[in-house]
């Protein structure tokens, strides 16, 4: 699979965040203000689909929208890259979900909401 073929089945899902021109940082999601060391130049880059759990939490009580799911892994995965995301880890055995365990990006049904019923869509990890 390209790079190219990526960037066009997912053009309205791309994990984008922000890259810092002065020293390089990346965040996710995308800020207007480098976090390492505070230069505004910042530009939009793609960040790697791949990481790891760097910590994570079952949740049982389910959130406004997510009723159907519960119970779901929440995660802090961090990126190849080094930038950070708060996301859920689905379609992996319990014993799987751990700290350190290697996640890649799929893009999955992330709740649907109840007044208009429209279904959104964001990433979400797997373990590899
Ligand atoms: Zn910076």
């Amino acid at each position: 699979m390209t790079i190219q073929y990526w960037r066009i089945r997912d053009r309205y899902y791309r994990l984008v965040g922000s890259r810092c021109s002065a020293c390089g940082a990346e965040s996710f999601p995308p800020v207007y203000r480098c976090k390492k060391c505070g230069s505004e130049r910042m530009v939009d880059k793609e960040m790697p689909r791949s990481g790891r759990i760097l910590t994570y939490t079952q949740l049982h009580e389910p959130l406004p929208g997510f009723e159907a799911q519960a119970p779901f892994y929440l995660a802090v995965v961090k990126l190849d890259n080094g930038a950070r995301i708060l996301t859920q880890i689905v379609d992996s055995p319990d014993e799987s979900v751990k700290t350190g365990a290697k996640v890649r990006a799929t893009v999955r049904r992330a709740k649907v909401d109840g007044e208009s019923g429209q279904i959104v869509y964001g990433f979400k990890f797997i373990v590899t």
